[in-house]
């Protein structure tokens, strides 16, 4: 064959590097999740837009205030209202969750670039001239990855070792451990995500599951300035398991295999005793094991029947098709006021 041109290689190793990809003037959409948060909001969205100064004067924050249960509602709209910065002002009308006031955010978003970023102070403002950087230089999504879990407790850095490794075993779409919420969404990444027609949205998976060009920015999560955190062990918990269910079927697939495996040692069991019998005889014996290997496998199947059921459960809240929040309140004072996305 003949040799391929001159320039074959140049596409996948070019000479030069890459010119940066001709990306508009910045126009960004800031999501601010709150449950919660009367205590923090009021520091920290004059901080955010002070340090989204920086960057561009052209931007909105949007607070997504998630069925908080204290003065959240009141300090938001007073914000709205007497601070003179751009906002905008979504009410939950009760609490959906992180992944849902994250989604919300994204639907009412109108920049070209989304930023989601937690309330409480965890994610350092610091870093968002370096995800504009890594943006301008051509990556779609940049994602804050937690680079030291010290200050969590053992047993939860435990869970969250094991839920990494069972989600990233033999799926197609890996989650890089350790990246959180932490992100900047170019608009086609911010569309797509919107394009997902999923209810129950583990946005963890999602991010992945979309693709474009990444980059991860290692960064240490700051303590939270007021107030505690929302997710206990219960709601880490029930968020695992809507990774799980939503995002690997290696649960229910565990299941032929066990049962292969079961049913190979009961045949070579039952060939056994056969012979047994045939040369020796029988006397009858073996009836506590015949209890505890009723016991194990009616166990066994009780919880491959309840794994099961995560899944059709999941499937029930699917097709009822209900949305993933409902907006009880939309105030709006960003500068983008009468565009849609
Ligand atoms: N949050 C939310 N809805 C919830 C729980 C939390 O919008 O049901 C917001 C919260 O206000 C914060 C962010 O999500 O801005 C992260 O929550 P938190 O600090 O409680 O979680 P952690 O930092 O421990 O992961
Ligand atoms: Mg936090």
């Amino acid at each position: 064959p003949a040799a391929p041109p001159a320039d074959f290689y140049a596409e996948y190793a070019p000479a030069a590097p890459r010119p940066a990809l001709p990306r508009g003037p910045l126009r960004l959409s800031c999501v601010v999740p709150a449950y919660n948060e009367e205590v923090n909001l009021p520091r920290f969205v004059p901080a955010l837009a002070e340090a989204v100064g920086q960057l561009t004067a052209d931007f909105e924050i949007l607070i997504v205030n998630d069925g908080s249960r204290d003065g959240t509602h009141d300090v938001a709209l007073h914000l709205v209202e007497t601070s003179g910065l751009p906002l905008r002002y979504i009410a939950l009308s009760r609490n959906f969750g992180k992944e849902a006031a994250l989604s919300a955010g994204i639907d009412h978003a109108r920049g070209n670039a989304v930023l989601l970023i937690d309330a409480d102070f965890q994610h350092p403002l610091e870093l968002l001239a370096q995800m504009h950087d890594l943006w301008l230089g051509g990556y779609d999504m940049v994602y804050g990855v937690i680079a030291d879990r010290g200050a969590e407790s053992g047993a939860k850095r435990m869970g969250t070792q094991l839920f990494y490794r069972i989600m990233n075993s033999g799926n197609a779409v890996k989650l890089p451990p350790n990246a959180g919420d932490f992100r900047w969404l170019d608009r086609k990444v911010a569309d797509a995500l919107k394009a997902l027609p999923e209810r129950h949205r583990f946005m963890k998976g999602l991010y992945a599951w979309v693709g474009f060009k990444t980059a991860a920015l290692p960064f240490v999560p700051l303590d939270r300035a007021a107030g505690a955190s929302s997710f206990n062990l219960r709601r880490l918990g029930s968020l695992a398991l809507l990774g799980l269910t939503s995002f690997t079927t290696l649960p229910l697939r565990v299941w032929s295999v066990i049962g292969a495996l079961v049913a190979l040692a009961a045949l070579l069991y039952g060939g056994w005793i056969t012979v047994e019998t045939l040369l020796f005889g029988s006397d009858l014996n073996g009836w506590p094991t015949l209890a505890a290997s009723i016991m194990l496998f009616s166990g066994v199947q009780l919880m491959s029947i309840g794994i099961l059921g995560e899944y059709i459960g999941r499937i029930y809240d699917e097709v009822k098709q209900r949305p993933s929040y409902l907006v009880a309140r939309d105030e709006d004072r960003s500068p983008w006021r009468d565009e849609s996305v």
